[in-house]
């Protein structure tokens, strides 16, 4: 692990130095990070440094009988921070409502349509491109988001080429759906084989449990799951999955096991934002 630089005392703090384009920096806590507690001079002195930024990006969905509506927000916001940390690139706030229209049909799932969610993250990107940001790197938690967002990506170059934004030519953004990085997925497979599942999974229940330990309480040992089908529309995915679960045994998850997760997702994502902040192509 990299030595934790120190911060500067004055008005602008050093967050996300670097003299070089990709150069990246540990910093001593998430608050250093978080755009939300930067004023604008602060974020004007940032973007001199660094043109890349983290944007979180969850869905606020059932995760089964006994897991958090929450859970994707959750991981996806605690990974960002945490890539954050490592490498001083700034972390807006969590985008916590996604596409889960096949979700509809418990209660308390909270989905954006595709084409809304495309909006949001389209207005996103091209708010920060405006600023100068020209490296967006969305951390994602919810595989239901992966097409949306990557036809926003397509849409905001092409909004950028069109208001001829100075930065349109190096604006890039990129996916990272923490959950899919190989080191995590490794360790998933290790910890609970074929009962992670695919929705509900032990291995988001259990880095919701050490993220929020009150959650641990809800735990409790679930009948066999619906196995894994095809997702279509809300009524369907219910009488497939009567509870929610593909699949997954999240009775499996652990608190210990969500701190080992979040390592592995962070030490894996803040290697490929570096690579993905160094690169000029
Ligand atoms: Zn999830």
């Amino acid at each position: 692990m990299p030595e934790s630089a120190e911060l500067s005392t004055t008005d602008q703090p050093d967050i996300g130095l670097g003299s070089a384009p990709g150069d990246t920096v540990e910093v001593e806590g998430v608050d250093a990070i978080r755009l939300q507690l930067r004023s604008w001079p602060e974020v004007e002195a940032y973007l001199r440094r660094c043109r890349g930024v983290i944007v979180p990006l969850g869905s606020t969905e059932q995760h089964g009988p006994t897991g958090a509506i929450g859970t994707d927000a959750l991981t996806a916001e605690a990974v960002a921070l945490e890539v954050g940390r490592r490498t001083g690139v700034l972390v807006t706030p969590a985008q916590a409502f996604g596409m889960a229209e096949h979700h509809l049909g418990f209660a308390g799932t909270v989905s954006l349509q595709p084409s809304t969610l495309m909006a949001v993250l389209h207005d996103v990107v091209l708010s920060l491109a405006r600023h100068g940001f020209e490296r967006v790197y969305v951390i994602n938690g919810h595989g239901g988001n992966i097409a949306t967002a990557k036809a926003a990506f397509a849409q905001a170059y092409a909004t950028a080429t069109a208001r001829s934004l100075p930065v349109a030519s190096r604006l890039r953004c990129k996916l990272a759906n923490w959950f899919m990085a190989p080191p995590v997925m490794q360790k998933a497979r290790q910890l609970y084989g074929e009962r992670e599942g695919h929705h509900a999974t032990p291995s988001e229940i259990a880095l919701t449990l050490h993220l929020e330990p009150s959650l641990i309480a809800k735990q409790r040992p679930l009948p066999e799951p619906a196995p894994p089908g095809p997702i279509h529309g809300p009524d369907d995915f219910r009488r497939r999955h009567p509870d929610g679960r593909m699949g997954s045994d999240p009775y499996l998850a652990r608190a210990d096991h969500g701190q080992t997760l979040l390592e592995l997702a962070a030490a894996a994502l803040a290697a490929d934002l570096q690579t993905f902040l160094a690169a000029d192509d």
